[in-house]
């Protein structure tokens, strides 16, 4: 470590982290601890209490100008500290508004981030009074109406059911001074920019934004322009690829793919291990395949209620599932620092999602493995990712395995699926 390092101790893991002054984008007289922002001291003891020692790149970079009520482009993915990066100067500047109306508005794309942004809102503003509320939807929307009812400062929402408030009327942004939009280009992958630009078309008088992506599609950066009053722009490289994860490519036989992965758990030391297949249908039944076979694994995709969900990710987090099997936009925000693998069953259909994946592993600088399996038809992904990684990906065989199971009878699954459907069809009519 070199005068300029700072390190940081991680609250999840005990980890020390370093970030070096390149990494951090500062000189040396730049360089800070959470004292040099002045927060109030109900500020400063949410920091302490939740384990922050020295800000993160992303910290240092952001929160001077969010301080100065700029607006700002952060360029940043989960993982860097972004969340407190915007919660501790949101939290500043409302300190000494009136209480009692929603005056910060944080926008994210699922409910897992929501409901993590309204985690570390609730825990760095512990000592200072001030009210938040996690809004989205697949809960009953009573209980929002009644806790916006009783006062709230600061909503963290997902945009459908932020918008349904809006509609109703059951919430007031007549008083908002700070909307934050997260994970901007996550949204739009997932179709929500309609209903964001139905939420800014109502609101109306000045207020300070801030907008956080990890890559700047032509559709955010209009977005962007649109929005965003002479913005600042904070940018932390990827941290991920070759130095805090390592890639490995299993060439595999669609077919052999779950006996390939049962057999990869079972032969590989690992800790908590995060499955990305393709489809719910898939992820459900991997998940099932690896309960099956012994596993302690569970399933997390959009057709999961919220406390089924909720269930999941508790039970990923305290260990209690070592293995969770997830779809792409389900396992948005997944904030486990345990996790040392990162498999995709499937390969996932762009880049972005690609590093989206293995940033849940190797997050704020530790060590992971992504371990992705490769059918024929995966070739040109395999040569985008090589190009962009600019490495050669070390394809892997397992020792032992045997690659030459053939696959089965078409005819044999068929009819065994039309057998199945015969015997549900008879169960739902009482037939059996
Ligand atoms: P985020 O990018 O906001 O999802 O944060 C990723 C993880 O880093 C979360 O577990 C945060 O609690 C943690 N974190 C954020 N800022 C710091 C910091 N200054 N020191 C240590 N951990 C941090």
């Amino acid at each position: 470590m070199t005068f300029n390092d700072r390190s940081i101790r991680c609250r999840d893991c005990g980890t020390t982290l370093t970030f070096s002054a390149d990494e951090q984008g500062v000189s040396q007289g730049d360089l800070m601890n959470f004292e040099t922002f002045n927060f109030d001291s109900s500020i400063m003891a949410g920091v302490r209490a939740i384990g922050y020692a020295t800000p993160t790149p992303i910290q240092l970079q952001a929160i001077p100008p969010i301080l100065q009520g700029r607006d700002v482009i952060g360029l940043a993915q989960t993982g860097t500290g972004k969340t407190a990066a915007f919660a501790l100067p949101i939290l500043q500047r409302l300190l000494h508004s009136q209480r009692g109306q929603v005056r910060a508005v944080i926008i994210s794309p699922t409910r897992e981030l929501t409901e993590q942004t309204w985690e570390a809102f609730s825990e760095l503003g512990q000592k200072t009074g001030l009210r938040s509320i996690a809004i989205y939807g697949g809960v009953s929307i009573d209980r929002q109406i009644q806790k916006l009812r009783n006062g709230i400062e600061i909503a963290v929402a997902c945009p459908g059911r932020l918008f349904d408030h809006m509609l109703r009327g059951t919430i007031d942004l007549s008083h908002l001074e700070v909307l934050v939009i997260d994970e901007a280009d996550r949204m739009l992958d997932m179709g929500f920019l309609p209903d964001i630009q139905s939420i800014l078309r109502c609101l109306i008088g000045q207020r300070q934004t801030l907008l956080f992506s990890a890559t700047m599609p032509d559709d955010i950066r209009h977005l962007a322009q649109d929005i965003l009053h002479d913005p600042v722009t904070v940018q932390i490289g990827r941290i991920m690829p070759a130095t805090t994860v390592s890639h490995a490519l299993y060439p595999v036989k669609q077919h052999l793919k779950t006996a390939l992965l049962i057999e990869l758990l079972r032969r590989t030391q690992t800790k908590s291990v995060l499955v990305f297949a393709r489809t719910k249908y898939r992820t459900e039944r991997v998940a099932q395949q690896l309960k099956r076979a012994g596993f302690r694994a569970t399933s997390l995709q959009g057709d999961l209620s919220q406390p089924r969900r909720q269930a999941a990710l508790d039970g990923f987090r305290s260990g209690a599932f070592k293995i969770l099997v997830a779809t792409d936009i389900a396992a948005r925000g997944i904030d486990v620092l345990r996790i040392s693998h990162v498999i995709n069953y499937d390969m996932p259909e762009s880049i972005d999602a690609y590093t989206n994946r293995i940033g849940r592993t190797g997050r704020v600088n530790r060590n992971g493995d992504a371990l992705t399996f490769v059918t024929s038809v995966d070739a040109a992904m395999v040569d985008d990712l090589e190009r962009i990684l600019n490495v050669k990906l070390e394809r892997r065989t397992l020792q032992g395995f045997d690659y030459n199971v053939s696959a089965p009878d078409r005819g044999y699954v068929r009819s065994t699926q039309q057998l199945r459907r015969h015997t549900v069809r008879n169960q739902r009519t009482g037939n059996n």
